[in-house]
Order: structure tokens, then sequence, then C-alpha cells
């Protein structure tokens, strides 16, 4: 394991190669990042902020809190490369070829991307090697799509005039990451984007900012011209001057609801745009008295815990028949009680611990407050560091039940391994608890029982649905919220539309009558 920081001595592998771009020479002490504009680090202000990795307990960067003059830069640079038309009118099978020569290059160092992953995020490597699968899935699919951008054809408007559309690249494109998969979400954003003809500058979350750094670095060696893609660390006044900045163009952003609201309303302070908000969940997970009580806990263990239940569709709210639900609760208490914390590095390991001891302390706060809201614990709870790695910030996986919906756990996004179980009396009843919640990004139903479920499923107001599953995302199908969990899905074709804008040409057809003389 990994203790040191760079060089990046895992398992033997020196990984330090996918950061020598952003690396700025500095005395001791942990390497020292520096945004990468234009291909090159600019070096921070001052000695950085010391970033702890939660799978080593060690120090891991140093990274600077970037200045408005380096947002400045990177966006002029993604201006001038936008304006000169080399990428946005470069052919779509030149865009694609650089996105698929990118998917190519992180397949190639799939290992060393995953072992970044979990060095800045502590998850456990099975679920980091998922994650860069994700993303090379996502610079594949979009590869495709850069070939296929259509406007559309309206033929029988008027007889004097034939109409077209064309989706024009929007710009220069803001993109702004969280912590909880900085490589899967970077893979939602940027190929759709580079996709369309868009150039781009990126704001990591300054916990997880090596795995942007590495693939933008890679995708300069697939051959895009580094003016088209910068990277700005920061924490959020970069990300705020990025979202106000007259010429960015669009801003796609993925975080919590509290900086959706505050992005919704600065977007426009300069120039309006178009703003992608994909924020909070909280997602009710329906079990019906015809679900598969096996297939359920064992789906809900996964929907609950995978990634420490740092996932904005975690299957956060049980809402399950008051036949099953006593028992679903047990049942999942007892698993989440099995599940393995550990060295994120073994490959038995379950659940690594959460992404900072901050976060940590937050979670772990909301469920004292659930304490003492009368919530009762059937599952975790406490803090838990196992011998075998250290003081980290593990949290064992904690399932709580109670069936009052003004409860913190019932309410809130916690953004960690908590679930809590509730139970309903009636499939009206658990329709209308489900969306009475502020949060509208997904939900699951849990029947065997088709038209049962598909009746819940077009009843239920969120911009997702599994019916029998959890969790799962894929670049074909869109993602996005209503209401407090944003707007505007990315992935898929509506993904990719976002980052293009609507042209229509109207073209007469025959001459036209003097308005004034005819
Ligand atoms: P966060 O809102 O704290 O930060 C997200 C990003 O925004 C970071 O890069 C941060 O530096 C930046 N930022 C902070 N303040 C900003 C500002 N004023 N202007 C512009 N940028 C700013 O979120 P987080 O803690 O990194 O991530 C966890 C949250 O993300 C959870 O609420 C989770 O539900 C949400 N999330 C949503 C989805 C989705 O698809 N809807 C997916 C993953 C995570």
């Amino acid at each position: 394991m990994n203790t040191t920081g760079f060089p990046l001595d895992v398992a033997g592998r020196d990984l330090g190669d996918l950061l020598d771009r952003a690396k700025v020479p500095a005395g001791d002490g942990p390497p020292l990042l520096g945004s990468l504009v234009g291909g090159s680090a600019v070096a921070p202000q001052g000695e950085g902020t010391v970033r702890i990795s939660p799978a080593t307990g060690q120090p891991l960067f140093r990274a600077g809190d970037e200045s408005t003059s380096v947002v400045e830069a990177a966006v002029a640079r993604a201006r001038s490369s936008f304006d000169t038309g080399r990428w946005g009118r470069a052919s779509g099978r030149d865009r694609a070829r650089v996105l698929a020569r990118t998917a190519q290059l992180m397949e190639a160092r799939a290992d060393d991307l995953a072992e970044l992953v979990v060095l800045e995020t502590g998850k456990p490597i099975r679920e980091a090697r998922g994650e860069v699968a994700a993303a090379v899935n996502a610079f594949e699919y979009f590869s495709g799509l850069a070939r296929d951008v259509n406007g559309r054809t309206v033929r029988d408007i008027d007889a004097s005039v034939f109409a077209f559309t064309v989706r024009e690249p929007a710009g220069v494109a803001g993109l702004i990451v969280p912590w909880n998969f900085p490589l899967g979400i970077l893979g939602q954003k940027l190929p759709p984007a580079l996709a369309a003809g868009c150039t781009v500058v990126v704001k990591p979350s300054p916990l997880t900012p090596l795995t942007a750094l590495a693939v933008v670095s890679l995708l300069y060696e697939a051959g895009l011209e580094p003016d088209a893609v910068s990277v700005v660390l920061g924490e959020g006044p970069a990300g705020a001057a990025l979202v106000a900045h007259r010429e960015v163009d669009v801003v796609s952003f993925t975080g919590s609801t509290a900086t959706g609201r505050h992005i919704a309303a600065h977007a426009g302070s300069q120039r309006l745009k178009r703003v992608a908000l994909e924020a909070g969940g909280k997602t009710p997970v329906l079990v019906t008295a015809n679900a598969d009580l096996d297939e359920v806990v064992a789906g809900l263990t996964f929907a609950a815990f995978f990634n420490q239940g740092q996932v904005c569709v975690a299957g956060s709210r049980i809402l399950a028949d008051a036949s099953v639900a006593d028992e679903l609760g047990e049942r999942l208490a007892a698993r989440a009680a099995g599940l393995l914390l550990g060295d994120p590095w073994s490959e038995a390991t379950q659940m690594g611990p959460l992404i900072s001891q901050q976060h940590f302390d937050g979670v772990s706060a909301a469920i004292e407050t659930s304490r003492q809201e009368g919530v009762r614990v059937l599952a975790g709870g406490d803090p838990s560091a196992p011998e075998a790695t250290g003081a980290r910030p593990f949290l064992a996986p904690t399932v709580l039940a109670t069936d009052d919906d003004g409860s913190t756990a019932a309410r809130e996004e916690l953004f960690g391994p908590v679930t809590v179980v509730q139970s309903f009396t009636s499939l009206d009843e658990a329709v209308t608890r489900a969306n009475a919640s502020a949060y509208g990004l997904a939900a699951s139903v849990w029947s065997n029982d088709l038209r049962e479920a598909l009746d819940l499923t077009l009843r239920l107001r969120t911009g997702t649905v599994w019916i029998n599953g959890s969790t799962d995302a894929f670049p074909e199908l869109p993602l996005g919220g209503r209401r407090d969990s944003g707007y505007q899905a990315e992935f898929g074709r509506e993904g990719m539309e976002f980052f293009t804008e609507n042209k229509t040409v109207q073209v007469g057809r025959t001459r036209r009558k003097d308005w004034y003389t005819a």
C-alpha cells in the first residue's frame, strides 16, 4: 500500500507520470500540484493545502486554491481555441478519433487510474476499477456520437420556405465536478462537451483532482490541442468565478443542492447562460408485498452501501409494505453488520473509509441527531476503525428505522453509509410519501407484479426509476433530477445536446413579393 505520496509507487508501479504535467517544483513535503492551463502547470500561490489520502491516512499532495487569474487564463485559452474553430469545426470523425484514442489510453492505464481513484477517494479497489471502466465506456459512447450531431429538416411549412436546424457547439463549457465519483462524473461531462465541439475548463473537487489531471493529460497525449481543455484547481470561489465568467457559455455542475442553488442564482450575473445542475438526492425505495425479499436484501445492501453510501442515487430511504418492513429491516441490518470494512487495496474489502474526516464528522452528527429524534438504530451507528487499516474515517454501515417522515434520516441526504427503513400500509400512501420529498433525482420499485411496479413507476416524480434494481447508470440513458435535485439530464443524446446550441435556418424557395408594393 502506498503511504508516502508521490512518486506514486503502488504495487511496484510509479503512477507519477500520469501527473507529471501538473507537478510544480517544490521543496520537501507532499508534491505540489498546479492547475493545468493550456497543457502546462501553473504554480499555485503559496504552499498549497495538504490533502490527506483517506486510503492511506497520509499526506497525498498539496494543491492551491486558485485565484481568479488562473480561471481567467484557462477561460481565455478555451475561448481562443474555440474561436479559431480548430476543435469545434473539426470533422466529427477527427473529434471522435481523439476521444476514442483517449478511451484506449485510459484502458491501457486502467490499473493505474484505479489506484489514483483509491488514493484520492479511499474507495475499495473493486469499486475504483468499476469507475474507471465506466469512464472509458463514456468516452467510447460519446466518441460515436461526435460523428452524429444532427439537426432536423422541416419541409412543409409553406411553399415559399424550406427550413432546417443545425446543432452547433455551445462554445466554452465550464465543468464542475464533485468528489464521490471524480472520474465517473468527469466522464459524464467531458466527453460529451468535447464531442459536441465545445472547449472546456474543468474544476474538480479540491479533494479529488488527481484523476481529472491524469485524464486531461491523456487527452493531450491523444492529440487534443492543449488550449481546448484546462483544469483549474481550487475550492468554491474558483468554481464561482468560472460560473460567472462572461466568456463561459454553458456550465455543467454536479454537487450538492446548496451549491447548485448558489450557481442557479449567480450564473446569469454577468451574462445569461444555460446551466445543468445535477444536485443532491434522497432516493425512495418502494418495496411491495410482492417483492422477492432475498433479492431485495441483496439489492438494497448494494444500493445503500456501495461507494460508502456516497452516491447521489443511494437507496437511502426504504419504504416497505408493513407486512415485510420489520423482516426487511432485520435482514438488512444483519447484512450491513457483516460487510467487511478495511484496506481499500484488498480484493476482499467491501467498504472503505469516507472521503474525509470532515465528512465523517458530518454524517456521524446526523446519525446522532437521528438518535435524539427517536429513530431506532438497527445496525451500525458507531464509528469503527478496523485494526488493519489505522485511524481513517471509516463509518460502519448503518441501518435506521422510523416512520417519522419529518426526521433527519427520512428527509435529508446524509451522503454516507446510512439508510432508513420505513413502513407503509397502502401503495397510494407510499407514492404520496415518496413524492413529498424535496428531491426528485431517482426512485426504485421492488415488486414481482409487473402491473403494480409499472403503475408505481409512472406515479413517482423522479428523473429515473429502477424496477427491481438500483443505482446503475449507462451513457446511453439520460440521468437527471427534478426539484431540488436539479435540472437538465446528462448522458444520452440529451446530455450531449446540452453542449450544443440550436440554429434555425429558413431558406426562401420562391422569390418573395415586395410587401409594400404588392
Ligand atoms: P459540493 O457542492 O460541495 O461541490 C461540488 C463542486 O462544486 C466542487 O468542485 C466544489 O469545489 C464546487 N463548488 C463549491 N462551491 C461552489 C460555488 N459557489 N460555485 C461553483 N462551484 C462551487 O458537492 P460535493 O460535496 O463535492 O459532492 C457531494 C454532492 O454531490 C452530494 O450532494 C451529491 O448528491 C451530489 N451529487 C449529485 C449527483 C447527480 O448526478 N445528481 C452525482 C454525484 C454527486
